[in-house]
């Protein structure tokens, strides 16, 4: 697995398909997403190289590349799982996942990637999170309900550091761009721009690589262009 420091106390992971991120403060380690089923031997092991001990899994919604490794990272280490309502039933698999509404030009994409993604295994969610919870970690770490990726997306706004997670909400492949496969598309774009406006120097995306200075104005800049 490659994994890169973002900023101090701040990894990007990337398993083979997926990508995840680790907070740390000292010791206490915070994961958010976890990549596709399989990952979990991968990141405990970063764990016990970084000697931290893992106090949460944060999800920031219930797709199968985010959700893949949290019943397997709960088992080993004992971490509770978090994530919003909304997805709570498709992340258990007590639902299926609803299928996107796509895009003309998405679909074919969407055809090409999806089979190459496992089912996640059904994972016991600990803590239902939901917008303005404040979670113990970051310095405290800002729950915002962002539906139409999914119902249940959430993002994490670390003050503090102005750290943000988006989730799959906004995606960043050389240029910050919508993300795609949204269950509604009209709502991911008021969450997109409601994401922009936080005061953000470090954003940290679902996919494609972390912005780590200024990410506030790339944000607010791509989200100026998106069309309702
Ligand atoms: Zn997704």
């Amino acid at each position: 697995m490659d994994v890169d420091l973002v900023v101090p106390g701040l990894y990007h992971l990337r398993p083979d398909f997926g990508q995840a991120y680790l907070w740390l403060d000292g010791r206490s380690a915070t994961l958010i997403d976890t990549g596709t089923v399989g990952s979990g031997p991968a990141i405990t092991a970063l764990l016990t190289e970084l000697d931290v001990e893992l106090d949460r899994i944060v999800l920031t919604h219930g797709h199968e590349d985010h959700v893949g490794s949290a019943a397997e990272l709960r088992a080993a280490t004992g971490a509770p799982v978090l994530a919003h309502a909304g997805d709570v039933a498709v992340i258990q698999g007590e639902q299926p996942r609803p299928d996107p509404v796509l895009l003309d030009w998405e679909r074919p994409l969407f055809d090409s990637i999806t089979p190459n993604v496992p089912p996640h295994p059904p994972c016991p969610v600990d803590q239902e999170i939901a917008e303005g919870d404040v979670l113990d970690f970051g310095g405290g770490a800002r729950v915002l309900s962002i539906p139409g990726h999914t119902d249940g997306s959430i993002a994490i706004h670390l003050s503090r550091s102005r750290t943000l997670f988006t989730g799959d909400t906004i995606a960043h492949f050389g240029e910050v761009v919508l993300g795609t496969f949204n269950l509604d598309r009209a709502q991911a774009v008021e969450s997109f721009r409601r994401l922009a406006e936080l005061d953000t120097e470090v954003a940290c995306f679902g996919h494609g690589e972390p912005i780590t200075r200024n990410a506030g104005a790339e944000l607010r800049a791509a989200a100026a262009k998106l069309n309702d």
